[in-house]
């Protein structure tokens, strides 16, 4: 439980960052604009010139060192999969949640007792439900149900033009009795840095997180949603069958190759 509430700060902390960070940028990209339209003034004196130069230059070099920070930060995040119990790291979140939506948002948890390994990063399991879970409790504005709701499944419905894949895959889905999204929102959830909420309260890399943890985990995330009723997203990953004996947890596992 400590483990996932220092991610879902230092989630905000990188949110935070990246939009400092985009912020920042633009400020360099004002910074060179300007100069370059003082540049192509016909009456510039030649002293005034080289100080522009030196200017865009000098700015240029601190963007690139701003993308170069970015970069670094985004190769941290590579994926450490292994075999682990989905449902015991959905039951031990399912009891933070009340104090991440507060006292006025039911949550409601479903968890079978069994069937239940998954070969993914557990780290990023618990990133993405914690992000699923914020955007749920924004969604409702302080009021309503939220339900964590896991399955085993032997189908994927089909998705985005998709047909149904074939698991076995355990399903964890995160529903909420919010506002729910328009088809135009939906078109665009999954972009980086797509967001719809206010100035330094939403990022847009939420749902980039759990779309690239979906993929690279040979899974899928699912969402349906209706304006004024509720969104649930369900997002599949390749369960380890009950019949392989699941080795204990952390120690690590090679990949398993999609199907
Ligand atoms: P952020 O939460 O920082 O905006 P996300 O990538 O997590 O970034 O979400 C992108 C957008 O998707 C949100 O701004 C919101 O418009 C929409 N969204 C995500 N989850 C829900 C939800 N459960 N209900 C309604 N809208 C949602």
């Amino acid at each position: 439980a400590q483990d996932v509430l220092r991610q879902s700060q230092k989630l905000e902390v990188i949110g935070q960052l990246t939009g400092g960070v985009a912020h920042d940028f633009n400020n360099l990209l004002t910074v060179i604009k300007s100069s370059t339209d003082l540049l192509k003034r016909p009456d510039l004196a030649e002293a005034r010139r080289g100080r522009y130069i030196e200017a865009i230059s000098d700015t240029v070099d601190r963007a690139a060192k701003l993308t170069n920070q970015l970069l670094a930060f985004a190769r941290r995040q590579t994926l450490q999969p292994k075999v682990f119990a989905a449902c015991d790291s959905v039951r031990v979140l399912s009891e933070m949640l009340g104090t991440l939506t507060g006292s006025r948002i039911r949550v409601v948890t479903e968890v079978p007792e069994n069937d239940c390994f998954v070969n993914a990063d557990p780290n990023q399991f618990d990133t993405a439900l914690v992000n699923m879970a914020v955007n749920a409790r924004d969604a409702m504005e302080g009021e309503g149900q939220l339900t964590v709701r896991v399955r085993a499944v032997e189908r994927m419905p089909p998705v985005r033009a998709h047909p149904a894949v074939d698991g076995p895959f355990v399903a964890v889905s995160i529903s909420d009795t919010g506002i729910g999204m328009t088809p135009e929102t939906l078109g665009r959830i999954f972009e980086p840095f797509f967001t719809t909420k206010a100035v330094g309260q939403g990022t847009g890399l939420g749902l980039s997180q759990v779309f690239g943890f979906a993929k690279q985990s040979q899974g899928e995330v699912v969402v349906e949603s209706v304006v004024g009723q509720g969104t649930t997203f369900t997002l599949y990953l390749p369960r380890v069958g009950s019949a392989i004996q699941a080795p204990e947890r952390g120690e690590p596992t090679p990949v398993v190759d999609g199907h």
